[in-house]
């Protein structure tokens, strides 16, 4: 036994659930060539351009990466109309909300954040020893109401992941800068748009003004990431928008070599591969019509989504139709844990894998008896 103290907010930590690698759930099953519809992950692979640009970089990873992002940085802040020294780039999104923690909340600190919803934000303020406060999801949607109303000196972060996962609720624009507008300038609001690609139009919250138009009110922070539309989960990369200051005090908690070489080729070209980035959206599209149309004539009830996966209602126990499910090779995910006892969650996958899926869900429901 090693003798270091180890501080309690450390010890109270609970594990991330370590998932098994796809190869090890097949062998445990007796199963072969299954489809994992369980991580919101690009159905579609990545942009093959991307994949080209991985490869021709690949004789230079004696170098280390540039610090700077500059390429990366330069690509974001044209596509999204912001300067350069707007965007901080990470290891994923998941790096950001680490230095926005880092930089902003000390022991003792508040965070507000709901619950179910993205399970980076309570931990990494957790490892910080700072203090979560989580409110529940009213209706499947964040209550913002709830929120506003805990807002002490002691605040200093409110994450909302708009949209929700794993609920695909949006928030409804004019609530949500009505919201904003009664938070205090002590505040910064993170809105994190992972899923922002896959939103109506209508429903897509205009970042730039919240960021640069914030006199009298909280901060706002925008987080994207290529690891949904842009199909690069794998290679870990995200970014963030904010003002220039907020991006400032990130900078000086990030370490100088967080996104490597590949993720930043990788990037830049999907950015600029827009014939895969539509084939993504329309391919979602469809397919979530789809399966919403199947499964409803199942006798299910599938909730309505603004993202790339969405929940189902199975009328039944969802662990154990989730194991039923894994016999027959199709991942998803059950909602129990997060006290929907009969809803499961489903990425929408390619034609084939829809197919797949259905006729799982299908087989399944009706072997257990969840409907007739
Ligand atoms: C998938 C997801 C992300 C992306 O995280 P990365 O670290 O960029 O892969 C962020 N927020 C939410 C809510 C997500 O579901």
């Amino acid at each position: 036994m090693v003798k270091v103290q180890v501080p309690e907010h450390i010890k109270s930590i609970v594990p991330y659930p370590p998932g098994k690698p796809i190869e090890e759930l097949e062998r445990e099953y007796g199963v072969k060539g299954s489809i994992k519809l369980a991580s919101n992950e690009n159905a579609w692979g990545s942009s093959p351009k991307a994949i080209q640009a991985i490869s021709d970089a690949l004789t230079n990873l004696h170098r280390y990466p540039d610090g700077s992002n500059y390429y990366l940085v330069q690509a974001i802040a044209e596509k999204e109309g912001f300067s350069p020294d707007e965007v901080v780039v990470g290891n994923g999104s998941d790096d950001i909300i680490e230095f926005l923690v880092k930089a902003y909340v000390e022991s003792g600190d508040e965070v507000l954040t709901s619950h179910p919803s993205f399970l980076m934000y309570q931990k990494v303020v957790q490892v910080r020893g700072g203090v979560n406060i989580v409110f529940p999801l009213k209706g499947m949607h964040h209550d913002l109401d709830a929120i506003l109303e805990a807002v002490t000196d002691r605040t200093r972060l409110i994450f909302l992941d708009n949209p929700n996962n794993p609920t695909a609720t949006a928030i409804n624009p004019g609530e949500l800068y009505t919201f904003l507008s009664k938070v205090p300038e002590t505040v910064i609001v993170v809105l994190d748009e992972a899923y922002r690609d896959f939103m109506d139009f209508e429903m897509q919250v205009d970042v730039y003004s919240l960021i640069h138009n914030s006199k009298g009110r909280c901060g706002v922070v925008a987080l994207r990431t290529f690891s949904k539309a842009y199909g690069l989960a794998g290679i870990r990369v995200g970014y963030g928008l904010m003002t220039a200051e907020v991006a400032g005090y990130l900078h000086r908690v990030r370490q100088p070599f967080n996104v490597n070489q590949l993720a930043q080729v990788a990037a830049v070209a999907a950015l600029n591969d827009t014939e895969f980035y539509q084939k993504t959206l329309d391919g979602t599209k469809a397919g979530m019509e789809w399966l919403q149309k199947k499964v409803d004539k199942l006798g299910c009830t599938c909730y309505p989504s603004q993202t790339n996966f969405f929940l189902i209602d199975v009328k039944g126990d969802a662990t154990t139709l989730y194991e039923a499910m894994l016999h027959t090779g199709v991942i998803i995910r059950s909602m129990k844990a997060y006290g929907y006892t009969n809803v499961i969650r489903v990425t929408v996958g390619t034609t084939e894998e829809n197919y797949r899926f259905y006729h799982s869900l299908k087989n399944c429901l009706l072997e257990l008896g969840y409907v007739s």
